[in-house]
């Protein structure tokens, strides 16, 4: 039988970079300067291995999916069983158990007032679906609204909807002229608390369609954290308006903060909720939308013009939501919820001890996401050089970290142990010392 997980040097292997060059376009890179890629061949735990069996300590959780570890064995034999019974089925006329199943179990974690689950891909996806909701929600009122209400910084995927409601950047810049217009609100970080909370009570007037926000952390806007009070308070400035409130819940969700939603820290609720990352721990694309029934029900008519015309190919895919129901099992389990403790001590832990440190500023966490500013005299920007001295500096030393241009983060799989939790703060710490 072929054995795919054994390690080898083989030629092939060896040869993988090269042939990926001739063939292949990676996303957010300029392949002219890019190195070549690390061929991996496989996964375990929190560790990850290339072509010459060097082992990478996997502290991103691979773009901040992989919240188990890689190819964890009960979600491989979940979806391998369900791959034997039905790999896909259309989902418009058509259902399956474990479609029905995840949306149950979903409406049973996600904050009591969502109703209702539609599927689709990836984060992107999921972002626009939300979107797309509520504009044709105030549409199908016969209330139009065509304000969006962001934040400055924010990251909510790079679809064309979901670029228009992010923040503008030099990722955006060749696409302003086609994004639709949104108004933005700095991110009530600490000390301009009380600036966004007095243009808020400005800008949300009653013909705000939406507003969305990643909730308590802006991911790829370079980990920026701000408090549930300020959040709590922007909602009910939203809702005085009726205005919908989506929560991009795709970096946050499943367990990234501390608790199985960052909407928990909150008093106040979401009318949305977009998921994906982390919903199926990482091994399948899936994208989760939740909204209330009061947003669902303004689609129901006789009228089929007030239909949600929205899907794509693989819509609810079954190994797709058998991986997110496995995931859900593994989550929810007292061993991980007791990891997710640990790994959030730990962190405060080493928080305490590299702050203050000068070439650190702005030491933040929650929950199992530590970040800071790497302090080298530098502006801060994602093309920082700094960004690639750490990358390379990590990675050299088995650590897979990626920093947001000066900003370093630790986002590992629940699975990290203690040792190797050590080893990646260990490597932070001689790189701090390097600066
Ligand atoms: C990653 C991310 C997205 C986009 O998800 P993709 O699956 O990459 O399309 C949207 N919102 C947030 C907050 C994200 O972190």
């Amino acid at each position: 039988m072929l054995s795919v997980n054994t390690p080898t040097s083989s030629p092939d292997l060896q040869n993988l970079s090269a042939r990926d060059k001739a063939v292949i376009w990676h996303p957010f890179t300029q392949m002219q300067t890019a190195p070549l890629p690390i061929p991996i061949v496989r996964g375990e735990g929190s560790v990850l291995y290339d072509a010459d069996n060097r082992a990478y300590l996997d502290m991103i959780s691979s773009w901040w999916v992989t919240i188990h570890g890689h190819a964890h064995p009960y979600i491989a034999q979940r979806i391998s069983e369900q791959l034997k019974t039905l790999e896909h089925v259309i989902f418009a006329g058509f259902t399956h158990q474990p479609a029905v199943e995840l949306a149950e179990r979903l409406l049973t974690i996600l904050p009591e007032n969502q109703a209702k689950i539609f599927y689709s891909d990836n984060g992107s996806t999921a972002v626009e679906v939300a979107l797309k909701m509520a504009f044709q929600y105030w549409h199908n009122l016969g209330r139009p609204r065509k304000k969006v209400v962001a934040l400055d910084g924010a990251y909510h995927g790079d679809t064309f909807g979901a670029m228009a409601v992010g923040g503008r950047s030099a990722f955006t810049a060749p696409f302003t002229p086609f994004l639709f217009d949104v108004t933005y609100l700095p991110a009530p970080v600490a000390g301009q608390e009380d600036a966004t909370l007095k243009l808020a009570r400005e800008l949300f007037t009653d013909d705000v369609a939406a507003f969305i926000v990643e909730p308590l952390v802006q991911g790829s806007g370079g980990m920026v954290m701000y408090e549930p009070t300020v959040l709590d308070e922007l909602f009910r400035l939203a809702r005085a308006n009726d205005s919908l409130i989506i929560a991009d819940e795709v970096m946050t969700g499943f367990g990234r903060t501390g608790k199985l939603f960052a909407s928990y820290y909150l008093s106040e609720q979401p009318d949305l909720i977009c998921l994906s990352k982390g919903l199926t721990g990482g091994t399948m694309a899936l994208g989760v939308t939740a909204c209330t029934q009061a947003i669902y029900d303004a689609f129901l008519s006789d009228d089929k013009l007030k239909t949600l015309f929205h899907g794509h190919s693989f819509t609810a895919n079954p190994l797709a939501c058998t991986a997110a129901l496995a995931s859900m099992d593994l989550l929810l389990s007292e061993e991980t919820q007791a990891s997710i403790q640990r790994i959030s001590e730990r962190h405060a832990r080493f928080a305490n001890r590299i702050q203050g440190r000068p070439t650190v500023n702005n030491v933040r966490q929650r929950g199992t996401l530590l970040a800071f500013d790497l302090n080298a005299g530098e502006q801060t920007s994602y093309f920082n050089s700094i960004r690639d001295r750490a990358y390379n500096f990590l990675l050299e030393r088995g650590v897979l970290m990626r920093p947001l241009g000066n900003v370093l983060y630790l986002m590992p799989p629940y699975c990290t142990t203690d040792e190797q939790l050590q080893y990646a703060y260990d490597q932070v710490e001689q790189l701090l010392d390097s600066l």
